[in-house]
């Protein structure tokens, strides 16, 4: 039976409709949950997401959203708990950690590939840790991270192996792997755009996932979009993984957001034009709730926040069927896709 690992128990495949592949409900770089002006009211919290949830994503077909936040950056267990009941959204937690430049905790550094496939594993199969707590929600997929911070951009350097991967993330990296085929669930992942200057990061993580024996057809390369990087998302899906497109409507690393959708609906269709329709997913990369903007809206980051989730059928739909896409090719995308990546064979 293929089932999807949600925060409040496993459910069919069948039943995850439309499906957001990389999301944060609730999100602060690591540091943010040690902050007095952050600090935030739990139920009001909750109640705002849901009201976004309710409003932007169910009456829009979707039933389910894969939660990208990774364990340092204000994963709340409860949290998407919470959300998930208030709601009856699906929510899938992830296990694994930012970029090494960005997160990854001093006592995770330390540790072995062997003790970090340990972590995910019991991530996705007995529960998450929050605050020296054991809980019992489990995670029901893997994130994978690399590149520079994005404040002030630049390419990563050679890591410790020959490619723009750090050691620590190297490392990290097989582990995912490892614990992605023990366990059986998809890998998701993040890349800097940046580093499209010097490499396809997505080749390089997707190199690693395949020494360890990872079956690509599992793993998305997430932000594979920033125009014009079409061949290196061929190169991608050459190799057997998906590609994300994300960003829609959040200008990233780009003038606009109407620039960054236009290329990147251009870049769809050619994609699909190739092939490659049953590997292409679609998400928002967007913030939910972000402490931080309660200290300053000035943060450039929090363009996250911003777009409207019903800004997918508003004006993303449109602009793709204008260009003749149909809409059993978005279904293909937006259910069927994200539904084979994600389901765990149980
Ligand atoms: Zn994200």
């Amino acid at each position: 039976m293929q089932i999807f690992r949600t925060v409040l128990g496993d459910i069919p495949a069948e039943e995850t409709g439309r499906i957001l592949t990389h999301e944060h409900l609730l999100y602060g770089y690591p540091g943010a949950e040690l902050d007095h002006r952050t600090v935030f009211d739990h139920p009001a919290a909750v109640e705002r997401v849901s009201g976004q949830v309710i409003n932007g994503m169910l009456p829009n077909g979707y039933k389910t959203l894969i939660d990208m936040t990774p364990a340092e950056v204000g994963r709340h267990p409860q949290f998407m708990v919470d959300v998930a009941e208030r709601t009856g959204l699906n929510v899938v937690a992830i296990t694994g950690f930012f970029p090494e430049r960005m997160g990854v905790p001093y006592y995770w550094r330390r540790q072995t590939i062997e003790e970090l496939t340990e972590f995910f594993v019991r991530d996705l199969t007995e529960g998450m840790v929050f605050a020296w707590q054991q809980t019992p929600y489990k995670a029901g997929a893997i994130k994978i991270a690399t590149g520079q911070e994005s404040v002030f951009p630049k390419p990563s350097p050679v890591g410790a192996y020959g490619r723009h991967v750090h050691e620590v993330e190297d490392r990290l990296i097989r582990a995912a792997g490892r614990a992605a085929m023990e366990v059986g669930c998809g890998i998701n992942t993040h890349i800097d755009p940046m580093d499209f200057e010097v490499t396809n990061p997505g080749r390089e993580q997707l190199e690693i996932l395949d020494e360890v024996g990872m079956d690509l057809s599992k793993v998305i390369i997430g932000h594979a979009f920033v125009p014009p990087q079409v061949n290196m998302m061929r190169e991608v899906l050459k190799m057997g993984a998906n590609v994300q497109l994300d960003h829609i409507g959040i200008p990233w690393r780009i003038g606009s957001a109407e620039e960054l959708d236009e290329a990147m609906a251009n870049a769809l269709v050619e994609l699909i034009e190739d092939g490659y329709l049953d590997r292409i997913v679609l998400s928002f990369d967007r913030w939910f709730f972000n402490p931080r903007a309660t200290v300053t809206d000035s943060d450039p980051q929090l363009e996250n926040e911003k777009v409207d989730l019903n800004y997918m059928f508003t004006s993303w739909v449109p602009r793709l069927k204008s260009k003749g896409v149909t809409d059993e090719q978005l279904d293909q995308i937006m259910i069927h896709n994200p539904r084979r990546i994600f389901s765990i064979a149980v």
